[in-house]
């Protein structure tokens, strides 16, 4: 099977982990026979620095022609004094839009071998953890209305139930397919959208019976994801919630170089990155981890192209470069530590 894949490089460490995603797939392509054409597609600092957009419509049009969008970072300090309109992260938010990718998934998951990594104490890793942010990713305040000048500003955050029944459903559909339990976040003691969501979640549940569904309020989960993350599963929330708390997630499961995300909309196409951004400290030097980026790519196979095989070759290949020993700087406490080539080799020859 041939695949069309866009690739957004970006800025910073992008195209460095991108490239390193991209000879994975290849290496893995090699081995389950699957084929891929990539098409690049700029968008962010250097897409403003060759055509003045950050998201050029060649660039959406690349990426709604291809089968799905594998993305390394955009960003960095070259372009901050931009006005808002052009920066390159109002590229990355244009692609979700344009794409229609509604649910962010990004997986939280502690590797054995990195539990020193994590900044909890053993005691509160030992049982592992192992879940899943499904954010809202194209509605609530960061697309609602604002306005107001010097004296006084608002931003809104409003939602449909339409909106908000299917990212909900979303997360049904992944906690049915993991242990089975769905914890819904919001602030319902306060806000018309949560009191909406909530209720839309009761109802909703009604369709999956097998999943244990509870319901928190996000002040109380920021304190529960350091107090026992364990007790996740699948967390399904809001935009700006998720924002905040896939973060935190992150940081609890150690290095922000680990982690994939996935956006998704309503069919397979989606958009596949590594939750950090573009690391400009870091740039051209060969220190990125590439993980997150080459674990994106393994999210890409199971969830866009069905290769589920491929998939797990992958994330086995990860596990086993961590169990070699094997660390980038950012993982590796201080020393011995290995480039992001060197990285992506070891995980080539562990498919
Ligand atoms: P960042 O994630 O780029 O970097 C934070 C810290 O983590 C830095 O010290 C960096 O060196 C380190 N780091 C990040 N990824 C790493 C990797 N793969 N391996 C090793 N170390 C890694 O966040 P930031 O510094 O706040 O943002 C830098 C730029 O990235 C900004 O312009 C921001 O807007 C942009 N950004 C883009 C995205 C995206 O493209 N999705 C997401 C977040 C931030």
């Amino acid at each position: 099977m041939n695949y069309k894949i866009a690739v957004i490089r970006g800025d910073g460490i992008g195209p460095e982990v991108a490239g390193a995603a991209i000879r994975v797939l290849e290496a893995v392509g090699k081995l389950e026979n699957i084929t891929y054409t990539f098409e690049e597609a700029p968008v962010g600092g250097n897409a403003y620095d060759r055509f003045g957009t950050p998201l050029p419509q060649s660039s959406v049009d690349t990426c709604l022609a291809c089968d799905t969008v594998l993305l390394g970072a955009v960003g960095g300090p070259k372009w901050d004094t931009l006005p808002g309109d052009v920066r390159p992260e109002k590229g990355l938010l244009g692609i979700r839009k344009a794409l229609g990718l509604y649910a962010n998934l990004r997986p939280a998951l502690l590797y054995p071998e990195l539990a020193d990594a994590s900044p909890l104490k053993p005691a509160l890793v030992e049982n592992g953890i192992d879940f899943v942010v499904v954010r809202e990713l194209t509605g609530g305040l960061y697309y609602g209305a604002r306005g107001g000048d010097e004296k006084g500003t608002f931003d809104t955050m409003s939602y449909s139930k339409a909106e908000i029944e299917r990212v909900v459903r979303i997360g049904f559909d992944l906690a049915q397919s993991r242990r089975k339990k769905l914890c819904s976040i919001d602030k319902a003691n306060v806000l018309d959208c949560s009191r909406l969501w909530r209720k839309t979640v009761a109802e909703i549940s009604a369709e999956y019976p097998e999943v244990e569904v509870t319901n928190m309020l996000v002040d109380n989960a920021a304190m529960q994801l350091v107090k026992n993350p364990a007790q996740f599963d699948v967390i399904v929330t809001e935009n700006m919630f998720g924002d905040i708390l896939s973060d935190e997630a992150a940081q609890i499961t150690g290095s922000i170089g680990m982690l994939p995300s996935a956006s998704m909309g309503e069919g397979k196409r989606g958009l596949f990155e590594p939750i950090h951004g573009s690391a400009p400290d870091i740039a051209g030097k060969n220190l990125a981890n590439p993980l997150g980026t080459i674990l994106s790519a393994a999210m890409l196979l199971r969830l866009s192209l069905g290769e589920e095989k491929a998939a797990c070759r992958i994330e086995k290949a990860v596990k086993a470069v961590l169990a070699q020993g094997l660390r980038t700087a950012d993982i590796a406490g201080g020393e011995g530590f290995i480039g992001t080539e060197q990285m992506t080799d070891a995980v080539i020859e562990n498919l």
